[in-house]
């Protein structure tokens, strides 16, 4: 390959930084001219692209977002947009694009490279929801996991003072490893998730003896996935029934998808970007770049968005009860 093309789509992940700088200079290190594309597919399809050189990633490893921007974008979800965008690649000659993504990123990096094979694609998991097969972490879950801590730690602070119980949400439409772990880190006395329906009454009983043995506070964090309903009916309901607490919502929010990167998101980011240049380099196309068991490994991308998900840890799942007592 001789130039690059490397984007980032979807929602913004904390460590796209440290990948997009480990990209760019791992190609140039090897001779191959870069191009960075503003917004994901949407400047793809809109020609929105700038050629890159080293110094065009200087000091961004500490931070958040992405300098690339994100987007989403309709009209690659068309034969005829994904035309547009190759036609741009070719005006720049360029013959290898990494995409850094989650699932719908991928999902369009295979679309495109079904109908243009002759450009290899490498895709790079960049997702808070830590939900792609093929890697055991995907970029920013660890800095997303960390913010959410940090933020219980202070409501733990106020609830405790107050005998509150508080009900919190954090991001995780379809996964609940933000919440999970989250809760584990912060002792959460509840922990709802997308994967494990958990009955109202379950969670009534659980409080209450939480109650009974004199818990100054309660914290229930709530997956956004959950399938219990609206967190602010969910608290109504239990109210209803423990009077004692005084009963707080707080919705975390997009503050869960800011801050610097971790020093694990940073490292992901920096060996996923250049094994995502070595991998092109070496004929790969179609595929995904991830870490399992502290190896980089790559799957295909159709692997990636079909196989088993990520797995929920059978031991923090059966832990959460037995530490909350
Ligand atoms: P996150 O997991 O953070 O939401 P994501 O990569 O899954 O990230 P999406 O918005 O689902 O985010 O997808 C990003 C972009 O990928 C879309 O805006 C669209 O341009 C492209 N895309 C998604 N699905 C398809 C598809 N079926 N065909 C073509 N392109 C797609």
């Amino acid at each position: 390959i001789s130039k690059l093309g490397v984007l980032t789509s979807g929602g913004d992940a904390p460590g796209m930084n440290p990948c997009i700088r480990a990209v760019v200079r791992t190609a140039i290190y090897n001779g191959i001219s870069v191009v960075g594309i503003r917004q994901g597919y949407k400047g793809l399809i809109e020609n929105d692209m700038f050629e890159m050189g080293t110094r065009s990633v200087s000091n961004i490893l500490n931070l958040g977002g992405t300098i690339l921007k994100t987007a989403r974008c309709m009209e690659f979800h068309t034969v005829e947009g994904r035309e547009k965008a190759y036609k741009n690649l070719k005006d720049h000659d360029i013959d290898a694009l990494v995409v850094i993504g989650g699932d719908g990123t991928f999902t369009g990096a295979l679309k495109f490279s079904q109908q243009f094979p002759d450009v290899r694609v490498m895709g790079i998991p960049g997702t808070i929801d830590n939900d792609l097969y093929g890697s055991t972490y995907t970029l920013g879950f660890d800095t997303a996991t960390n913010t959410v801590i940090d933020a219980i730690d202070k409501i733990r602070d106020t609830a405790d003072s107050h005998d509150r119980l508080f009900f919190i949400e954090v991001m995780g439409r379809d996964s609940g490893a933000i919440a999970l772990r989250a809760g584990i880190a912060c002792g959460a006395e509840g922990i709802l998730l997308p994967e494990k329906a958990t009955a109202i009454d379950e969670l009534i009983e659980l409080l209450k003896k939480g109650e009974f043995n004199k818990k100054s506070s309660s914290i229930v964090i709530v997956a956004e996935g959950d399938k219990s309903g609206n967190i602010y009916d969910l608290a109504k309901k239990v109210k209803q029934q423990i009077s004692n607490y005084d009963i707080k919502v707080t919705v975390l929010g997009h503050l869960q998808r800011g801050g610097a990167p971790s020093s694990f998101d940073r490292i992901l980011g920096s060996r996923l970007g250049y094994a995502a240049v070595n991998a092109l380099m070496s004929g790969h196309t179609q595929e995904m770049v991830g870490l399992e068991a502290n190896v980089i490994k790559t799957t295909p991308i159709e692997e990636a968005l079909t196989g088993h998900k990520f797995k929920l840890e059978d031991d923090l799942l059966q832990m959460v009860d037995v530490l909350s007592i």
